[in-house]
């Protein structure tokens, strides 16, 4: 049996008008058609452009595939995660925090404010939705966009902008590493750590020095674990504050009539005086300053919150890179071998976009980021956008949100007396 159904929304500034195709009333197949744009991910990108569109007059369809949005913050973070950065940093467009937030926020305090926000602007993502393929269709100038919800139904959007908010951290990075069957022990990446309560005791190795392995550290000493850290790379570890303000604040403000260089050399100097040198504690650092390796290579450094204190007192202790894993026991490089009841990988994430968009010229097949550097990696053709993926955190996020809001909406009020004329040819080109 084939029926149509049509749900239209009242004006532009409503719901999206949505004409919805079912082949079959027993098929578990469906087509939408989103005159507005199609937003993959619900975490604060996709939050911040669905709001961007709306103050705008552009209505659009955000899928996700967790049950919440912010599924990153909510369900994969541990529990004494606060802001890395000070909030002036990572508020969203056209909301600010509440004035009561502390500078750093707790993890619950940014849930609250991206649910008030979600709320604020109206914004519904449909859950469950897994996007699973993404192509663009020349015949017709459409993008059709594949999602997998709940026992495996099956929908089709097919929209005229795509954007991209999936975000750098869609997927846990979890190494190789041989021996990984004998370990027997408690092997998991910090993407399932919530709190060093379930440690108590225990000795653990945390793999990789970032902000999450070295919190994780300090999280562990304070519930009296026993951590030791691996260490493979060079890491730049900064106090969070220094001269009376955040690191980062005090960074970009120098930045504004000093050369990179100068800002770096200057941030190396007062680190020395606060930190000492944090080489004779195993954390050799790069070569290139802080915010120049930030901009070549996207690393970012540690803003010490009280791990290093404990490095120092030898309560947390560095290790080298592991060469083998054997029976509740790691084998480093220099030969040595102790014994651990568990690890904790703290190897970071990657963007998952390669593998269900099919699209070569904006996103590298590689790591699945733009190919064109910040701050122009925002925009591709055929409508097609990317929000978040700049390495430059919440930050990043605002300016590319603002931005495809702009760029959309100055098609959208070109095109808007098209829109009911290119919902219902969309339809009748639906498979
Ligand atoms: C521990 C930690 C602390 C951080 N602290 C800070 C900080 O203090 N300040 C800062 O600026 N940044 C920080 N960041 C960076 C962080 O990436 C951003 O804060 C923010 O979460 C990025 O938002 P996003 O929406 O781009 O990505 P995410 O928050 O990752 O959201 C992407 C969403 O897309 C969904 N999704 C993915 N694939 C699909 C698919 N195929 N179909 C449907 N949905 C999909 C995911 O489920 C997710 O909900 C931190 C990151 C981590 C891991």
């Amino acid at each position: 049996m084939d029926c149509s159904r049509e749900i239209q929304g009242k004006q532009a500034h409503d719901d999206p008008i949505l004409i919805e195709k079912m082949m079959n009333t027993t098929s578990s197949w469906r087509c939408i058609c989103v005159p507005g744009p199609v937003i993959v991910g619900a975490g604060p990108s996709g939050l911040a452009t669905a709001a961007c569109l709306k103050e705008r007059g552009v209505p659009s369809v955000v899928l996700e595939r967790s049950k919440c949005i912010a599924s990153l913050w909510q369900l994969k973070t541990y529990d004494r995660l606060r802001l890395h950065l000070p909030k002036q940093f990572c508020q969203l467009p056209l909301m600010g925090f509440p004035t009561g937030f502390p500078t750093y926020p707790t993890k619950q305090q940014f849930v609250d404010y991206l649910e008030d926000y979600a709320r604020k602007f109206d914004i519904e993502p449909r859950f469950n939705e897994t996007v699973s393929g993404a192509e663009y269709d020349t015949t017709l100038g459409f993008w059709r966009v594949r999602s997998v919800g709940v026992k495996g139904k099956g929908t089709e959007y097919v929209c005229r902008w795509l954007v991209v908010a999936t975000g750098e951290n869609a997927e846990a990075v979890v190494p190789e590493m041989e021996g990984k069957g004998e370990f027997g022990g408690d092997l998991r990446h910090t993407s399932l750590y919530k709190s060093g309560e379930e440690f108590r005791g225990k000795r653990v190795l945390v793999v990789g020095c970032g902000n999450s392995g070295m919190e994780v550290c300090l999280d562990l000493c304070n519930h009296n674990a026993r951590p030791s850290l691996v260490v493979r790379d060079t890491v730049h570890v900064l106090p969070r504050e220094m001269l009376g303000r955040s690191t980062f604040g005090l960074s970009m403000w120098l930045l504004k009539w000093l050369p990179i260089r100068f800002v770096d050399r200057l941030l190396l100097i007062v680190s020395w005086l606060m930190l000492g040198d944090t080489a004779r504690f195993g954390l050799e650092r790069p070569r290139l300053g802080p915010l120049e390796l930030k901009n070549l290579s996207g690393k970012t450094p540690v803003l010490d919150a009280g791990t290093l204190a404990n490095i120092k007192s030898g309560d947390i202790k560095v290790c080298p890179s592991i060469k083998r894993l054997k029976r509740f026991a790691v084998e480093f490089v220099d030969g040595k071998t102790e014994n651990f009841d568990a690890i904790i990988l703290a190897t970071g994430y990657k963007s998952n976009v390669p593998s269900w968009l099919k699209e070569r010229e904006m996103f590298s097949e590689k790591d699945g980021y733009p190919k064109r550097p910040f701050p122009d990696g925002w925009k591709g053709g055929n409508g097609l956008y990317a929000v978040g993926f700049t390495k430059r955190g919440l930050l990043g996020t605002s300016m590319d949100a603002k931005r495809i809001a702009e760029d959309i909406e100055r098609c959208w009020k070109h095109e808007a007396k098209h829109h009911l004329a290119f919902s219902r040819s969309a339809l009748l080109q639906c498979p």
